[in-house]
């Protein structure tokens, strides 16, 4: 069976949706590389309800994978098999209850920080920092300038694979440094988060310290993924990734047209016309001189789906 007519197939067996479903679609275009793979089918639910509706009904034999908005993400070239949800604005709904912030899945991260802003409410500034959706950062236990997830949560509510929604308290979370310990089969519908009062200038002026100090040390408006590898255990290696990075002499290597980044050398930066088989083989590549220069493995903090394989366009 060629790939267009496996995808006909997977569309055929889905359950009616109030969303839309979107047959060979253009995938790594959504991410921030800007590059990769399709996905078989790309689902994007009208709301809540409707993405629940959608899991309960899914064949237990069709793959699902949830994206948020793909700043953290490698699609390969040969694209995803099954079905791939974006929550996207339909589930990016923000509500403010005295200290506690509500979001969908969907909701951005900056859009949290000055909504938290606007309420009075400190102890978000750094999602102002992270280019991200809620489900990414509950995820990722994304983290900025000596803050993170785990700080700032309350609760999370999420679905499994059968279809059963659990609330999901702090110590369910599990949270560890860029990790949650939360089966990869949970995908999150939403979250709870605290803030604590405090002047809306000062606030302000904690983001805007964030926004300039990203603006001196990373390369942004570039098509990267962000932190490309874990920090390891300084512990064990006395250095950040980004230092053993450029100790291995990688800054500004390139694969096709993949670059380690010469202003923030744990950045991958698409120059153009990179695949993602030109990313993640300069990652690879990076990993293995780094391992071989300082005895540090680095472990991928981007995430890497999808099957490798020629480019389809
Ligand atoms: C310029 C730049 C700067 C960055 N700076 C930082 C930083 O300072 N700190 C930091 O921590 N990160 C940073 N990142 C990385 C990234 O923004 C975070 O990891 C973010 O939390 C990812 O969110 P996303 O919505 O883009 O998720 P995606 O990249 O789309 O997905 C990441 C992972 O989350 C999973 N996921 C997404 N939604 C859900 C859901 N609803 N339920 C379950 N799983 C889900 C996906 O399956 C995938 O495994 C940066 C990225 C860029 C491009």
């Amino acid at each position: 069976m060629n790939a267009l007519t496996h995808a006909s197939t997977v569309m055929e067996s889905l359950p009616a949706v109030r969303g839309s479903y979107e047959q060979d679609a253009a995938l790594g275009q959504m991410t921030w590389f800007r590059t990769g793979g399709r996905a078989e089918v790309l689902f994007k639910p009208a709301d809540e309800e409707d993405f629940i509706a959608f899991t309960r009904g899914l064949p237990p034999d069709i793959p699902v994978t949830i994206i948020g908005v793909g700043s953290n993400l490698l699609v390969r070239d040969g694209g995803v098999r099954g079905v791939v949800v974006r929550m996207g604005k339909a589930m990016a709904e923000i509500t403010i209850q005295d200290d506690l912030i509500s979001a969908g899945a969907g909701a951005l991260g900056v859009t949290i920080a000055a909504r938290a802003q606007e309420a009075g409410l400190a102890g978000l500034e750094f999602l102002k920092g992270v280019p991200g959706s809620v489900g990414g950062a509950l995820r990722m236990n994304a983290g900025a300038y000596g803050c993170e997830v785990g700080d700032i949560f309350v609760e999370a509510r999420a679905i499994d694979r059968g279809g059963q929604v659990h609330n999901l308290t702090h110590g369910e979370m599990e949270f560890a440094y860029r990790h949650t310990g939360v089966s990869e089969d949970h995908i999150f519908l939403s979250a709870v988060f605290r803030g604590q009062a405090a002047d809306r200038r000062e606030i302000a002026a904690r983001m805007k310290g964030i926004m300039d100090a990203r603006e001196q040390s990373q390369p942004l408006r570039t098509r990267t993924g962000g932190s490309t590898f874990k920090n390891p255990d300084i512990e064990d290696s006395g250095r950040k990734a980004w230092q053993l990075i450029d100790e291995a002499g990688c800054r500004g290597l390139t694969v096709g047209g993949a670059m380690v980044s010469e202003k923030h050398c744990n950045f991958l930066i698409n120059t153009g016309d990179a695949t993602a088989a030109d990313l993640e083989n300069l990652g690879d590549e990076v990993r293995s001189r780094v391992l071989e220069s300082t005895g540090v493995a680095l472990e991928w903090e981007i995430r890497r789906i999808g099957n490798k394989g020629a480019k389809l366009s």
